[in-house]
């Protein structure tokens, strides 16, 4: 797989960083759709501002590109603290974990990406300090092993996952806030689009601009993405103005179709469709099958294909649906037209 892929599916990289900082909505106003959740934020925020307390813990989950970083920090803004950002595996040790958490200032955030990665060691010590922002470490080892307890500051813990199936009970029921941030509507791709190009200074026609939302995967990190690729063929090419020509010339030329499914999409469709008779066919035999991670097809390309009801997760396995065949101009097989009519968007997780 080239690099073109790995990031239309939604995969962070170093060399993208500083370019999705610029972009990252720095205030609510900025931050476009997942309304129910923000308006709620907005009033958690204004209510513990009002008591001069920390925020609730919040535990925020969904695909990759979604907006939980960006949400996270929006808050800490809003709430005008800081932020302190690391993510689950980087924090190999309890001591680790406790460096960072006596630091933290009254009702400072503590933002922790890929939560469900956290060791279990280091999992435990955030129980007492999420529920009583108390700290139980050991010192020492066998018989003259200590526990000291550390008293924290009260803080706030946003936690962001893409597989709440892999945390625990005891650490999701210490959240107050659970929220699952959704994929985005096209309109709402178009106006991150439209935002993203003012800030990028180029110009985006509003054909454009419904040509590219149409194939961002519903993803405002794809969506910027595929903006800054189409940018330059806009500047190479045509005279810097990305019309809706120009970003569908771009968007063949970077191999997404109509669909906004890109060539890893579209292997994997194919593998099930040709290799394993449409399924069902398991998570692992795919993983082999397309020399790709399991995890980078569980979180980063099979929710969208299950959204647009390309793609059925079955206990026994993934299985293409009759959109996946006509996508791809075969013949639906029988079985499948019989089941036309099911719910074809089982849940995400
Ligand atoms: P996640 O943490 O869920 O992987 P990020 O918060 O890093 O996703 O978002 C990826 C990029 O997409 C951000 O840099 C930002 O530019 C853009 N983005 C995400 N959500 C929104 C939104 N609601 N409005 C505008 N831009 C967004």
């Amino acid at each position: 797989m080239d690099k073109h892929d790995q990031t239309l599916t939604g995969q962070r990289h170093v060399d993208e960083v500083p370019f999705e900082i610029s972009l990252r909505p720095q205030r609510f106003d900025d931050y476009i759709g997942q309304s129910a959740i923000v308006d709620n934020f907005k009033v958690f925020i204004e209510a513990a501002r009002q008591r001069g307390e920390a925020l609730d813990h919040v535990l925020l989950y969904g695909p990759p590109g979604l907006g939980k970083t960006t949400l996270a920090h929006i808050i800490a803004r809003e709430m005008a603290v800081h932020i302190t950002a690391t993510s689950g595996p980087v924090l190999d040790r309890p001591g680790d974990l406790a460096a960072i958490i006596t630091n933290l200032e009254t009702r400072d955030i503590l933002f922790i990406d890929e939560i469900h990665r956290l060791p279990n060691v280091v999992e435990e010590i955030l129980y007492p300090a999420m529920e009583d922002y108390r700290l139980d470490i050991i010192v020492g080892q066998g018989p003259g092993a200590k526990t000291i307890k550390l008293e924290l500051k009260p803080f706030t813990l946003v936690g962001a996952t893409t597989r709440m199936g892999l945390l625990t009970d005891p650490l999701r029921d210490r959240f107050g806030v659970v929220n699952r941030l959704d994929f985005y509507t096209h309109e709402e791709i178009g106006q991150i689009l439209a935002r993203s190009a003012r800030i990028l200074e180029v110009t985006l026609e509003p054909a454009g601009a419904v040509e590219i939302a149409r194939r961002s995967r519903r993803n405002p990190r794809v969506a910027n993405q595929l903006l800054r690729r189409v940018r330059d063929f806009a500047q190479v090419r045509a005279d810097g103005i990305i019309t809706a020509e120009v970003a569908q010339d771009s968007l063949v030329a970077l191999d997404v179709d109509e669909a906004g499914l890109d060539t890893m999409d579209r292997a994997l469709l194919r593998a099930i469709v040709e290799q394993f008779d449409g399924g069902p066919v398991g998570i692992e035999t795919l993983s082999t099958a397309l020399s790709e991670e399991r995890d980078t097809l569980e979180d980063s390309i099979e929710p969208y294909l299950i959204r647009e009801g390309f793609l059925k997760r079955t206990t026994r396995g993934r299985v293409a649906t009759g959109r996946a065949y006509e996508h791809f101009g075969l013949t639906v097989p029988a079985t499948l037209s019989a089941e036309a009519g099911d719910d074809q968007q089982p849940s995400l997780l």
